[in-house]
């Protein structure tokens, strides 16, 4: 699973020295113009241009910046590595010369990994199931949806991982480590000074050891005195493996820890103790403070007070709730069709839980309850972090449909209200999301046909949960679509084409509904074709134009709008496309490493 954005990319090498990047271009033929990019070894996220002109190599430095676009010092901001070297191939805009030549990988050779690369799957996989106790597909789940944002607290930790890391060790131990066994030049080790938080190299040269302090600047950057800054310990000691950076020699071979491999720490506002599992809220005392109130800053979903939203609910997971077991508040969620949302609590036999309790309306009953049986039938058979889950029916004064709770409450209210706060960075992470609970769906054969800001629920700004299904279908096994057989009381500014002209529902028809609900979060919860009448959008429709992208959009993000609005649902992307697209924007735009490091959740244990 890579995240880099650069990694699709034929003219990328991974993480190569300056050397071998100039023996590739030496072999590829030395013309102007001919270039490659490889991994930045100094800043996590970055990249180096390395161009050939008059026989000549030239390496720029690509920084990733605060608002997520990269740029070479002093040029233009780009949204990713491939539009960069777009650029730069039109416009030497401040280039020796324009990139005319990709100096392209051969077959035999990969994209070389870091040494975090080869490390960091295992170590994402133990850290979410230390950190939050998920295993199997609900931990892949919650891995790929915030996989930038642990790689990033992960890569501030991955040195307790190496080899050469001794942690608090005294400083005659470590002569003593290094003394012991073979002397050879630039055998090192790494070890915790006494002020916490501070790190030293030792070195043997010349039958000696060396002692330096590695410094930590204000920015959180590490390096070696006067030398270049690194974002990570270990990408320091990478480079100086490389280059000597001003000490007595380049660093050689690891004097192993005997401690090696062991499971690093977690960064310290996470971690509650070795089996640090906090156990979900019907474990434990849930408390009524709502999700939303957490800071949510440096919080990843599953940080949630008193709430684990990956949970696996099937301990609780009951069709039939006794009435006892259920308290109803008086406090109104919403309303739908059926009657209203309610604010409760569910209690079982080993905790309770915030829910959210649709209640049946008395008045028409049998038609509806059949509606709300049906609807309950659907999301019963429904297991996804990003879905709504369904807890049970309770039939008792009424029909009663429990549900886990989201309380940020539905997308388009949370973004209208928050248009100064909440970034396109969150709305890209929140459309993520929507985008894998769909391509779960379309996994499962089954059509949502109510996609809409509206019926996505939040529980914080960083965690979305399709919700409302009402309408939904299960397809047949070999079925593609659905045809419903007379119109209904529907939603066609969110309907595709052939939902509205020949009422077929399929995956596609839902694609359709995802870029219209893009196009809300993306306007912060405007009205699509808000002053035009049906009849109107179906012939806007017909004759080709589509919503305008909104303001603050991301050109990449109405690409992918425009894209759902393919006329014809053959040549329509799905939603295992889709969630492509999404992902490899998120994973772009969220990789960012913040320049103050320190006060960051990406802090390592100090
Ligand atoms: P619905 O009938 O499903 O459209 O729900 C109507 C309204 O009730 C929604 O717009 C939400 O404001 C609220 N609501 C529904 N389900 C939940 C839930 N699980 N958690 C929190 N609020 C909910």
């Amino acid at each position: 699973m890579s995240t880099d954005p650069a990694a699709n990319l034929p003219f990328f090498y991974g993480s190569i020295s300056r050397y071998d990047a100039e023996q590739y271009l030496k072999l590829a033929g030395m013309a102007d113009g001919l270039f490659l990019l490889r991994q930045c070894l100094r800043s996590l996220g970055g990249y180096v241009l390395s161009v050939v002109c008059d026989l000549e190599f030239h390496h720029y430095s690509i920084e990733k910046q605060l608002n997520d676009t990269y740029c070479i010092a002093g040029g233009k901001p780009h949204c990713g590595p491939a539009e960069l070297c777009e650029f730069y191939s039109k416009d030497p805009d401040g280039l020796v010369c324009a990139l005319k030549k990709p100096c392209l990988r051969s077959s035999d050779t990969a994209i070389k990994s870091c040494v975090f690369d080869s490390l960091k799957e295992n170590m994402l996989k133990e850290y979410v199931k230390q950190t939050w106790g998920l295993e199997g597909d609900t931990m892949k789940q919650a891995i790929i949806s915030q996989a930038p944002q642990l790689e990033k607290l992960i890569a501030t930790t991955a040195h307790e991982k190496m080899l050469w890391y001794h942690g608090k060790i005294p400083r005659q131990e470590s002569e003593r480590l290094l003394y012991s066994g073979t002397q050879t030049d630039g055998k090192f080790l790494i070890r915790d000074r006494e002020e916490p938080g501070t790190f030293a190299l030792s070195v043997m040269y010349g039958k000696s050891v060396y002692h330096y302090q590695i410094l930590q600047g204000k920015s959180g950057k590490y390096s070696m005195p006067e030398g270049t800054k690194f974002d990570t310990l270990w990408q320091l000691v990478e480079y100086l493996k490389i280059k000597p950076d001003g000490l007595v020699t380049s660093l050689g071979d690891a004097c192993v820890s005997r401690a090696a491999g062991k499971i690093p720490s977690l960064p310290a506002t996470r971690r509650t103790g070795p089996n640090s599992y906090t156990p979900p809220p019907h474990a434990a005392n849930v408390t009524s403070k709502a999700a939303s109130d957490v800071p949510a800053d440096n919080v990843l979903p599953m940080d949630c007070t008193g709430f684990n939203p990956y949970h696996d609910p099937s301990d609780i997971k009951k069709f039939n709730i006794r009435r006892d077991q259920l308290l109803v508040d008086e406090v109104e969620l919403g309303s739908g069709n059926f009657g209203c949302v309610k604010k409760g609590v569910l209690k079982a036999d080993n905790g309770q839980m915030d829910v959210a309790i649709k209640v049946l309306k008395n008045d028409n009953e049998n038609l509806v309850k059949a509606e709300m049986m049906r609807e309950a039938e659907i999301m019963h058979q429904l297991s996804n972090p990003f879905i709504v889950r369904m807890l049970g029916l309770c039939n008792a004064e009424s029909l009663m449909l429990v549900m886990e709770m989201a309380s940020a409450g539905p997308l388009n209210k949370f973004l209208s209200s928050r248009k100064d706060t909440v970034t396109v960075e969150i709305i890209v992470n929140l459309m993520h999301q929507v985008s894998m609970g769909m391509k779960y769906l379309e996994e499962k054969n089954f059509v949502h046909r109510d996609l809409a800001a509206r019926n996505v629920l939040l529980v914080n700004e960083k965690f979305a949960k399709i919700s409302d299904f009402g309408l939904s279908k299960a397809l047949g096994a070999d079925d593609n679509y659905y045809k419903s057989r007379s119109a209904g009381p529907w939603p066609l500014k969110w309907y595709a084409p052939e939902s509205i002209n020949y009422r077929k529902f399929s995956s596609k028809s839902d694609v359709w509904s995802y870029g219209v609900t893009m196009w809300e979060a993306f306007s912060y919860g405007g009205k699509p074709y808000k002053k035009m009448k049906q009849v109107e959008v179906n012939s806007f429709i017909k004759s080709g134009q589509r919503l305008a992208c909104p303001a603050k959009c991301p050109e990449r993000m109405y690409a992918v709008m425009q894209e759902c609005w393919t006329y014809k649902h053959e040549d329509r992307p799905d939603f295992k496309k889709v969630e492509e697209s999404m992902r490899s924007y998120h994973y772009s735009i969220s990789n960012k490493v913040n320049p103050e490091g320190s006060a960051t959740a990406a802090e390592p244990n100090k």
